[in-house]
């Protein structure tokens, strides 16, 4: 996925969060303005939300851009949720084109897209194969669902969000410096889990909640870059919502409880 957000708030519709602001999802499926990789996010799209009542994940995917679908448009309006994921696709090169190669992945409760290319796919995808084998989305044909794989295999194991983010990449750098760009959005209905690796991610506070995002989706000041080999996680107690932010390669883990702003300013 080449464009991804997390929402993590008050309840918002997926009209609000993906089709109306000025630079957000829609938008950038045709004219994304900080993507490095690839022009255009024309290879599908998705959107993974979490409703009362109901621990794993509501999705809808599409293999097509998502300026086409007129059915998700006329829905989007009338769903709200308090935690959202949602991507729109530029297919890396040598990966399949249908809808299962499209994020979210999920696994349970939890949910995930990817941000970025593995450098040996799908040489890794043997390598793990049996590592992954228990997730059953693991096996699309694209490269994002290796690290999506690793993920919920640790997830599965109870390991939390970031920790199995952290665990997904440090698998597949195992012996393999520079195993790709690998950004990673994440959720579990509860809480948000970002890691950056070689795609740029930022967060803001909006709304009473928290965005984190792969660009900007206004030209407000209040977006912060995370700073490259770092995991962020959100997390919620009643209407507080913490965002932690720690390196990848020495993980802390210890909450921002003071002070703001609440994550590093340095860009
Ligand atoms: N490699 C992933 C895919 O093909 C993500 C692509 C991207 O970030 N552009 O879907």
């Amino acid at each position: 996925m080449c464009r991804h957000i997390a929402w993590l708030g008050p309840p918002r519709t997926l009209d609000d969060l993906i089709l109306r602001p000025e630079f957000g999802l829609l938008r950038q499926s045709w004219a994304p303005r900080r993507q490095r990789h690839g022009t255009m996010n024309a290879d599908g799209f998705g959107a993974a939300w979490y409703v009362d009542g109901r621990e794993t994940p509501v999705r809808f995917r599409r293999a097509q851009p998502m300026w086409t679908d007129a059915s998700f448009a006329s829905i989007a309006p009338t769903i709200d949720s308090g935690c959202v994921l949602a991507a729109v696709r530029s297919a890396t090169v040598g990966t399949a084109a249908d809808e299962s190669c499209a994020a979210p992945f999920v696994d349970g409760t939890s949910a995930l897209s990817h941000n970025g290319a593995l450098r040996d796919w799908p040489g890794d995808r043997a390598r793990f194969a049996s590592a992954v084998a228990s997730v059953p989305e693991a096996a699309a044909g694209v490269d994002s669902a290796l690290p999506f794989g690793l993920a919920a295999t640790a997830w599965r194991a109870g390991v939390d969000l970031a920790g199995g983010l952290a665990s997904a990449v440090r698998q597949l750098e195992e012996g393999a410096a520079g195993a790709g760009r690998l950004t990673l959005l994440a959720t579990d209905g509860q809480a948000i889990a970002g890691v950056v690796v070689g795609e740029p991610m930022y967060v803001t506070r909006r709304d009473g909640g928290v965005l984190v995002a792969s660009e900007p989706d206004d030209d407000g000041e209040t977006w912060e870059q995370i700073p490259d080999r770092h995991l962020i996680t959100v997390t919620r107690d009643g209407d507080e919502f913490t965002v932690t932010i720690d390196p990848l390669d020495q993980p802390s883990r210890t909450p921002a409880t003071t002070g703001e702003p609440p994550w590093p300013t340095a860009r």
